[in-house]
């Protein structure tokens, strides 16, 4: 059976009237939940950039690490080197072991400052660990608290919110797909969230501009669905003046 535009525009007010009631629900818990997921963001890139420190911190150990091999091996080098030269046959062999020597000295002398200036970068990158940590400490903090907060503002409110979910789901079934999309297409883009209203006092309820009388005689007749011409959204009955 065709349903009638009367009993069309009956069930989007039902929708609507379902719909405010879940939009004041979110609205109570307010900007908490993107709040929330905010913190929860900037924990995970002060998380990620610990870890980078670290890893930071572990590639200078190694390199220092290996400088300290080489050190090592240098100076096995270098007492392998001064025993030759006890045994030189003459003074061109002894100076070849010389220059040998020095060059050793030389890379000891390099990997020595190398290690200095590791050991340098390890303390600034650990005095940013520590500072990184501590405001991480103080965001998991916040974050705890504004999550304990949520927790008990949806716990108030969630029964009511499920109640009208299924509500809203029965309501929604039986308006037809076209007028569904519609309807969520007005409500998406006005600011209250309001897709269908009546005519109060000569003017559309959801954007206040003047409705002439005819078309109020159109959107009272139910004949046809009847979109306010200013803001679009669905006009769904006029109520009666009190004179
Ligand atoms: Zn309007």
């Amino acid at each position: 059976m065709e349903s009638t535009v009367a009993s069309k525009l009956e069930a989007l007010s039902k929708l609507q009237s379902i719909d405010s009631q879940l939009d004041e629900i979110k609205r109570v818990r307010g900007d908490l939940p993107e709040e929330v997921q905010d913190l929860e963001d900037e924990i995970e890139g002060y998380e990620v950039r610990v870890r980078k420190f670290d890893d930071e911190v572990a590639a200078l150990n190694d390199a220092i690490a290996q400088r300290r091999q080489a050190i090592k091996d240098s100076e096995g080098l270098i007492r392998k080197y001064e025993d030759q030269q006890q045994n030189v046959r003459n003074n061109r062999e002894y100076d070849a072991i010389t220059k040998e020597i020095e060059l050793q000295k030389l890379e000891i002398q390099i990997s020595e400052k190398k290690i200095k200036e590791a050991h340098y970068q390890i303390e600034q990158k650990n005095s940013e660990i520590e500072e990184t940590k501590h405001r991480l400490e103080e965001r998991r903090k916040d974050l705890d608290n504004k999550q304990k907060e949520l927790e008990q503002i949806v716990a108030e409110s969630q029964e009511e919110e499920k109640k009208l979910e299924e509500e809203r789901q029965e309501a929604a079934s039986v308006v037809e797909d076209r007028l569904l999309s519609a309807y969520s297409r007005i409500r998406k883009n006005v600011r209250n969230g309001l897709a269908v209203v009546t005519v109060k006092r000569d003017a559309c309820g959801g954007c206040f501009n003047t409705v002439p009388p005819q078309r109020q005689a159109d959107i009272a007749a139910q004949k046809k669905i009847i979109v306010c011409e200013h803001c679009g959204r669905i006009l769904s009955g006029v109520e009666l003046r009190a004179y």
